[in-house]
Order: C-alpha cells, then sequence, then structure tokens
C-alpha cells in the first residue's frame, strides 16, 4: 500500500491521486467490499496516480464507479478508465449521460472559466465515454456493496445541480464530494466552494440540513479527506457560507481585481485570528480561487433580486 493511501473503517481506502501534481487537494475512495466500488476518477492527469495506488492495494480491475459530480477535477479520467477497463460502468447523474459520450460542450463550457490552456496543463484533456458505460442515478437510490451492504446514492444540489453525495451506512460515512466546501490538511475548518452557475444558498443549505440528520461517523471530502466531526463541519460550512455572502455583497460594484485582493486579505486576516497555521493558510488562499468564489456568489445574488 502507498504512503499516501489511508485505510479507515475497515475497508475504505481514501486514495491521493494529485491532483495539479500536488498532495492533499484531491481525494478518491475505493470501498473494498464483497462488490466493491470506486467513488470520484478525479482529474485526466491524475489518471495514471489513481491506478498505481489501486495497484499497490493489489485492485487490478476497477468494476465499477460513482461520481459526485459533473466537475472535471471529479470526473476527467472517466473515459480513461472505461478504455482501460472495458466492462467498468460509470453512476452518474442523468446530465452525465447527456455530455459525457461528446464532452466538447463541456469541456467548452468549463474553459471559460479556466481557460483551456490552464485545464488544458492542470487538469488534462478528456476523452468521451461511450454511453453504453454510464448509467444514470436516482435520488435514494441504493447501489449494492455485497452483503447486504448499501450505498445510498443522494441528489443534493447545491454547489452543483448534477450533485449526489453517497451514504454508506454501514460505517456510517457520507461521501461529501464538494458539497460542504473545502478542508485542507491540517485545516479544521471549512472554505466555501461555491462556483457558478448552479451555487444556491437556500438550495444549499436545504441539502446541508437533510445531510445533517444522517447518523454519521465520517465526512470523507473530494478536497479533501476523511473527518471524524461531520456534524460541527456541516454547521462550520453554513456559518462561513453566510460570512461570505455579507462580505461580498458588501464589495458591491468593486472591479474584479479589488474585489479578489479584498476577499484574499479578508480569509487570511479571518484565518490568521483563529490561529491557523501558516502553512495550512497558504494552502487555502493559494487554491481559493477568489473569482470564481466572487462569481458563485455575485451570480446566485443576482438571481435572487430578478428571479
Ligand atoms: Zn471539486
Amino acid at each position: 500500500m502507498k504512503q499516501d493511501i489511508i485505510k479507515f473503517d475497515e475497508n475504505i481506502y481514501q486514495i491521493d491521486v494529485f491532483m495539479e501534481n500536488k498532495p492533499g487537494r484531491m481525494s478518491c475512495y475505493y470501498i473494498d467490499s464483497t462488490n466493491p466500488i470506486l467513488i470520484e476518477v478525479g482529474p485526466s492527469k491524475s489518471f495514471p496516480y489513481l491506478i498505481s495506488s489501486l495497484e499497490s492495494l493489489g485492485i487490478n480491475e476497477v468494476k465499477r464507479s460513482a461520481m459526485t459530480h459533473l466537475h472535471l477535477d471529479h470526473i476527467g479520467g472517466i473515459g480513461h478508465m472505461v478504455e482501460k477497463y472495458k466492462e467498468h460502468f460509470v453512476y452518474i447523474h442523468e446530465l452525465g449521460i447527456k455530455h459525457l459520450p461528446n464532452p466538447e460542450k463541456l469541456w467548452k463550457a468549463v474553459s471559460e472559466v479556466y481557460t483551456e490552456e490552464w485545464l488544458t496543463t492542470n487538469w488534462g484533456e478528456i476523452k468521451p465515454t461511450p454511453i453504453n458505460n454510464l448509467r444514470s442515478l436516482k435520488d435514494k437510490e441504493l447501489i449494492d456493496l455485497g452483503k447486504g451492504r448499501k450505498l445510498e446514492a443522494i441528489y443534493g444540489p447545491g454547489h452543483a445541480k448534477h450533485h449526489y453525495t453517497f451514504y454508506d451506512e454501514y460505517s456510517k460515512t457520507l461521501f461529501m464530494g464538494d458539497t460542504l466546501g473545502l478542508i485542507y490538511p491540517h485545516g479544521n475548518f471549512v472554505q466555501p466552494n461555491l462556483p457558478p452557475p448552479d451555487f444556491n444558498k437556500e438550495v444549499l443549505f436545504n441539502t446541508l440540513d437533510e445531510l445533517y440528520k444522517l447518523d454519521l461517523n465520517y465526512l470523507a471530502l473530494a478536497h479533501f479527506g476523511i473527518h471524524n466531526n461531520p456534524y460541527e463541519l456541516i454547521i462550520n460550512a453554513k456559518q462561513n457560507i453566510e460570512e461570505w455572502i455579507v462580505f461580498i455583497n458588501n464589495l458591491n460594484d468593486m472591479s474584479d481585481e479589488f474585489a479578489i485582493e479584498s476577499i484574499r486579505s479578508w480569509v487570511r486576516g479571518n484565518y490568521e485570528f483563529l490561529n491557523i497555521d501558516k502553512n495550512t493558510i497558504d494552502n487555502y488562499i493559494n487554491n481559493a480561487n477568489f473569482e470564481m468564489q466572487i462569481n458563485g456568489i455575485r451570480n446566485y445574488l443576482i438571481n435572487k433580486k430578478n428571479p
């Protein structure tokens, strides 16, 4: 087993896929039950890391996977996966069935946010996935993990309208995708992740309130890792989202550059006040993409005024 893999509960593996060649940015999970499943594949460029990690666990064939949502840091490697394992199938929101066989439109939409050059360099190009390798999810669908163990797919919009979380009642683990936000290693603090065009506070809070009612031991985040204080983190995420919305609302029509600088120094100040160590703060600040957060919140506020 490679050093950067963490085993928890009896047979769940947290796999760091070195997104953008950095540790602690993107986790995929493998539930090695009687009928195993992979959760998230990560971006295209991370696919070799994912496969070598699985092979280090003695897993030489991955039969199926479940995707939390259609953002390319989560699903970019699917085309590579079905090319390597022809029988592999992927559980995904029905929009995935629409876009993944011909991913040009999805690629173009994401390029408008990140630029094509950035995407190609950092996450890698995506390959089409044949429709026969895709299965659309339904809310509350139960995926069989063997010996009576089930993984429940829970529709959870707010971060994205095509978002599912996955709940394993047996280990009381909720695989969160990006519904909660970001927690980088050593931080016990949730940084909001509220991209346009889908971020909607009321919808996201409804989702978080629903998830809060589950019997939980662990939250497994894509960015990043397993956490054993699920209820505190959900409360913390909601508080921080409220604060960010108020802050960005008060920036009014300040130029983008100015707004980005303002939120960056405000966030840094908040973290310093909490005595979070400098490395963790830098990790948050460097990876936050404040422009996307500002656009996501402004887009939500505009839609709220003019529904
Ligand atoms: Zn993500």
